[in-house]
């Protein structure tokens, strides 16, 4: 991932650290995944100003 897909937060507007990737193994189940690596990543952002979390799937 560029470090210029950035993603703002949803309360505050700042700009969201990506702080960690993790592998949705239960997405793929359930979406009968047609990738490799058997599971979604899930791209685990914090906002630095009000500390809200959110998560995103990563472009692939
Ligand atoms: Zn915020």
């Amino acid at each position: 991932m560029p470090e210029t897909d950035r993603m703002n937060c949803p309360d505050c507007g700042a700009e969201m650290n990506h702080h960690a990737d993790k592998l949705d193994q239960s997405a793929a189940a359930d979406a009968a995944s047609d990738t490799d690596e058997g599971g979604l990543v899930i791209e685990a952002h914090t906002c630095p100003d009000c500390g809200r979390t959110a998560a995103r799937a990563a472009a692939q």
